[in-house]
């Protein structure tokens, strides 16, 4: 029997929404959520389309994940604390393996992140998933892309390259051994936004990104914002032992500084403050404009839509 909307959403979503500032959840025409004394709402939304974002097949519980992860990393690249998202889904049938796997990956996301789901929308057509993340931030304080001075060390979390030497594995492009095959699909399918990362960064670092579209391009916007240079050594970039072991070590370090995907944040700190275990220095960030990385790449290698 084909599922109504109404069952669907109280099925699959309406268990997936407590959460310490929410006053009321999934079922009324709006959510209500509370932010404390002191506090603004921050609030960033992403959408992915099937066969752009993700390839066709990919698992539902994966999918539901990495949407959640994908828009928690804004707030992660701001140092909001998440207090709840909405979604938009839009289905092309009322697929009830397919919802409750989806539901499974949301659920997981929705623990890790204590990001509740407190309300969204669901529509039929091509496959389809946004989710709109809210946060809260200190009135006075925010990590911004435009306060990046010369002198700032240029730091990242985690390693780089990670997603798309994913995805040329997927395009049979590239055969690691099936320990990093295991590896790279699991940083593409199930991306950790940086949440605790980001807290800890506030009031820390001077600029902070999350890196979607790759290392250059994402480095590119702190350039842009903060009117510095970012000077980045390619030598110091972190590479995960799968990336280590491709045969071409210049191909390994082209996905590090282009690909896209990976959610990782890329901040600068004033001289004098300590980088958060995990994270790596690149760079620096001196006077002038743009970014430098001592080789002829193509800037723009992120994913561009138009
Ligand atoms: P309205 O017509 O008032 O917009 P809907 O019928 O779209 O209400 O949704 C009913 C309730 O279910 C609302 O609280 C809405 O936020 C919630 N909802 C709808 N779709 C989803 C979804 N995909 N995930 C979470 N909550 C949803
Ligand atoms: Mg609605």
């Amino acid at each position: 029997m084909p599922l109504d909307e109404f069952t669907l959403i109280y099925r699959y979503f309406s268990a997936l929404g407590r959460g310490e500032a929410v006053d009321l959840s999934v079922g009324d025409d709006c959510a209500i959520l509370r932010l404390a004394a002191g506090e603004r709402l921050a609030t960033s939304v992403d959408t992915m389309v099937e066969g752009v974002h993700f390839p066709a097949g990919t698992f539902p519980e994966d999918i539901g994940f990495r949407a959640v992860s994908v828009a928690a990393s804004d707030l992660a690249a701001m140092g909001a604390r998440p207090i709840g998202m909405t979604l938009a889904l839009t289905l092309p049938a009322a697929d009830e393996l397919w919802l409750h796997a989806f539901s499974q990956g949301l659920a997981a996301a929705v623990a890790r992140y204590r990001l509740p789901l407190v309300g969204g929308d669901t529509t039929r057509g091509p496959l389809t998933i946004t989710v709109q993340v809210l946060g809260a931030l200190p009135v006075d304080r925010a990590l911004l892309r435009g306060g990046a001075a010369p002198g700032d060390a240029l730091y990242v979390s985690g390693c780089l390259g990670d997603a798309a030497a994913a995805l040329a594995v997927l395009a049979g492009d590239w055969r690691p051994e099936p320990g990093h095959v295991e590896y790279l699909m699991d940083r593409f399918n199930r991306p950790v936004a940086r949440i605790e990362l980001g807290l800890a960064l506030l009031g820390v670092a001077s600029a902070a990104i999350d890196i979607s579209d790759g290392l250059l391009a994402d480095a590119g916007h702190i350039a842009d914002a903060s009117g510095v240079l970012l000077r980045v050594d390619p030598g110091l970039l972190p590479l995960s032992a799968a990336l280590l072991s491709h045969p071409d070590p210049d191909q390994a370090r082209r996905w590090a500084l282009t690909g896209g995907d990976d959610y990782e944040l890329l901040f600068c700190l004033p001289a004098g403050a300590t980088a958060p275990p995990g994270c790596t220095r690149i760079g620096r960030v001196e006077p002038g404009s743009g970014v430098d990385c001592g080789l002829d790449i193509d800037i723009a290698g992120g994913y561009r839509h138009f």
